[in-house]
Formats: structure tokens, sequence, C-alpha cells
């Protein structure tokens, strides 16, 4: 991997030239808090952001899509609006990274997906380092650092930024920029691995993931669940705001007595009521414990037995996002018969 240097005053300038390479998406700040959207102006974007409210999901797995559709005399008709257009995101965490590339794997093995995966092929990953606040956990979940799934990663070293390039695309970019980018020095590395270092001391919140698969295995009968159940109000923001939740919808809209009509996919949720209703007027998990259980059983579990790896980033939108203040810190500590997540 090519290791560079970018000075942060030429940051703006380097913005202007990806232009060439798509829309440049930026996080944003609106009311207080982010999102990622498309900038008018550089200086709209928020680098020094803490988390924004949706994950760079929205992009490949939109919230609302039309598959395809279906008119009388010209038959199946593949949906491709949107799906050639080139994006630049800038300014991704390392954990929402890690979440991309565990949506890659979900929807490019079992279930292969062409709308995501083309979507992800458009999409260029400009990564960035960050200072965890009090509801990241994303060391503890392996997901602070990550190596694959960006084109260029900036870690701040003071007047520059260390500059990872992770692709063919990514080293187009710095060629594009011309001599903007600069060699990293011996000096520079050491300013790394110092920030790095400072970076592991300030988290606050410590979540113990060794054996809790296991964990769960013996867990499965807990009150823990029937008590979260209780608090638990299905309203489905942890997973809308999770990077790696990817429950979805998909229902024809069909008009009585036309023969056209079209395929459409939205997001889901594990935790709404009707998720695992069928017809007959069955559902399988009729109790918000059932629910609950089940969204934290594929996460810490099913991911590992599938992906070999939790389905968790430790990005905390879900701890942010709950109107009850279920925290999955908490949840996890509870099961392992501490009373509350533990702080650094
Ligand atoms: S479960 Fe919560 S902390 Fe973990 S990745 Fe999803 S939103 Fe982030
Ligand atoms: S955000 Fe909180 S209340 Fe809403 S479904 Fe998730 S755990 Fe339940």
């Amino acid at each position: 991997m090519k290791i560079l240097k970018l000075p942060k005053e030429k940051l703006d300038f380097f913005a202007s030239v990806v232009q060439q390479f798509g829309e440049v998406h930026a996080p944003v700040e609106q009311d207080g808090k982010y999102v990622f959207q498309r900038l008018s102006r550089w200086s709209e974007a928020r680098l020094d952001y803490d988390r924004t409210i949706l994950p760079p999901k929205k992009y490949t797995l939109p919230p609302r899509e039309t598959l395809f559709q279906y008119r009388a005399g010209q038959g199946y008709l593949p949906s491709t609006e949107g799906l050639d257009k080139r994006i630049v995101l800038m300014g991704v965490h390392a954990c929402d990274v890690y979440g991309l590339n565990l949506l890659d794997q979900v929807f490019s093995g079992r279930y292969d997906d062409p709308p995501y995966q083309t979507r992800r092929k458009n999409m260029a990953i400009i990564g960035i380092d960050c200072r965890p606040d009090g509801s990241c956990f994303c060391r503890s979940m392996r997901a602070d650092f990550v190596d694959r799934g960006f084109d260029l990663f900036f870690y701040d070293i003071g007047d520059y930024y260390l500059t990872l390039v992770g692709t063919a695309l990514g080293d187009d970019m710095v060629l594009a920029t011309g001599p903007l980018f600069e060699k990293a020095s011996p000096e520079d590395i050491d300013e790394y691995k110092r920030r790095s270092s400072s970076k592991r001391q300030a988290f606050q919140l410590e979540v113990e993931i060794r054996d809790l698969p296991e964990i769960f295995e013996m867990e499965y009968q807990s009150g823990i669940w029937d008590e979260l159940g209780e608090k638990c109000l299905s309203c489905g923001s942890c997973s809308m705001v999770c990077p790696t939740c990817y429950c979805h919808d998909v229902a024809d809209d069909a008009q009585l007595g036309s023969r056209d009509g079209g395929r459409n996919r939205s997001w889901d949720s594990c935790l709404f009521a009707a998720h695992a209703a069928v017809a007959g007027g069955e559902n399988f998990r009729n109790s918000r414990a059932s629910r609950i259980k089940l969204r934290y059983y594929h996460k810490h579990r099913g991911f590992v037995a599938e992906y070999g790896r939790p389905g968790c980033v430790g990005c905390g939108r879900c701890i942010a996002a709950c109107p009850v203040e279920i925290h999955i810190g908490d949840v996890i500590a509870k099961l392992r018969g501490i009373q509350n997540a533990p702080s650094r």
C-alpha cells in the first residue's frame, strides 16, 4: 500500500479535482446533527463530525427503490435509474467502511444483488480518521482501523493528512491532483503512530467480545430479553441507523384492473411487529422480546457463524437513536453478569 501525505490547506483543491471522478458527497451539519449529502461547495463539508444520522448504506441500499417494472406487451423492464451515477463519498470513518465491507459480503455472496453491487462499484470511498466519543466502541469491535474497502484514507498528523492509497482508483485520484501529494517521511510515520496510540486511550466505552457468541448461546432463555421487550418500543430506529442492518421488504405496486406495475424494495426492521408475519395470520415473532432478541443474536452470533466476525462495528448510532435508552454495551454487560457497560 502506498503511503503519502497531503497538506491540509490543499484539501479543498483536492476536493475540486476529484469532482471529475463523480459527485462529491461528504458529512454536512443539519440542526446540530450530521448527514452525508452532495456538496454544493466545499465549505459545507464537516470532516470533524462525530457520526452521521444514516450510514453510507443509504447510497448502496437506498431506503426505497424500484427493482423492476412490468408493462402489458413489454414484459419485464429492469430499473436502472441512478445506477450509473458515480459518487465520491468523502470523510467516511473506519467503522462505516467496515460496515460497507460487511454489506458487500452479504450482497455478493449467497444473496447476489446486482443493484447493490453496481452502486457500490460506482462509489469511491475517501476515509478519514476520527476521535471517539462516549458512544463509540469500534475499537472493541476491531473496526477502528480498516485495511481495505476504501480508495484513499486520511489520518490527521498536524499540518498534513497521512494518506493510505487503497486502490488503483485512489492512485488515479492522487495522479489527477498533480504534485499535491508528497512522500511521507519517517517523522510523519512517527506522528501517525503517536496519534494512533493517543486515540486508543481516548475510548470511553469498552465492550468485551471474546467468547460473546458462546455467552449468547448460554443466555438464550435469559430474563434479560423479557426486560428489554418490556422497554423496547419496536420503533426500528436502531435498525434504520445501523450500518450493517439490511432487512428489507419487497412488494409489488400494482393497480387493480391494470396489467402494469412495479416491484419495490424498502428498508424494513426485524423490530417491527409485522416483520415475521406470514399469510394465514401467523407471526413467528409476535412478542417484542423475541424481536429484540433476534436482532442481538443475528449481530453477535449469526454474523460470526456466517462471516467470521460480529455484525456490529461499534459506531454507537443505535445508542444515540434509541428513544428509551437501550444501550448495546449495557445489554452485553448484563448478559455477562456485569451491571453496566464498562468505561475505560
Ligand atoms: S448495532 Fe449499533 S453500534 Fe453496532 S453497528 Fe449497528 S448501530 Fe452501530
Ligand atoms: S431504537 Fe430502541 S426502542 Fe426503538 S426498536 Fe430499537 S431498541 Fe427498541
